[in-house]
């Protein structure tokens, strides 16, 4: 691990290189951030409130409010935010067990 064999030998092949696993990492970092963008936006377009319940939430216990998108479809994020509602966990419950959009909660849990 000498600086004198780093420069004399040829590179080492790993199986992944250090440059390569920072390029994953900065993926993996931005599609988890493009996944709370929209409800960062969204919390901060309509307000830390359950627009069912009317139950006001804080930057405490904010996790407690949901993201319900009115058209079912998680990749239609308008930025007016026009497709979003603020719910609480309890009223986003509500809403899918109606039976209509079910499954979008079970993938976003
Ligand atoms: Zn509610
Ligand atoms: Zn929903």
């Amino acid at each position: 691990m000498s600086a004198a064999f780093n420069s004399r030998g040829p590179r080492t092949v790993k199986p992944i290189s250090r440059e390569q696993a920072r390029d994953l990492v900065n993926k993996m970092r931005g599609e988890r951030a493009a996944l709370d963008d929209y409800r960062e936006k969204s919390l901060k377009l309509h307000g830390l409130i359950c627009a069912k319940c009317g139950r006001e939430f804080e930057q405490s216990n904010r996790t407690q409010l949901t993201v319900h998108h009115r058209d079912g479809n998680h990749n239609n994020n308008p930025a007016n935010g026009s497709n979003w509602e603020n719910l609480c966990t309890h009223c986003h419950d509500d809403e899918h067990s109606r039976g209509v959009l079910g499954d979008y909660l079970s993938n976003n849990r």
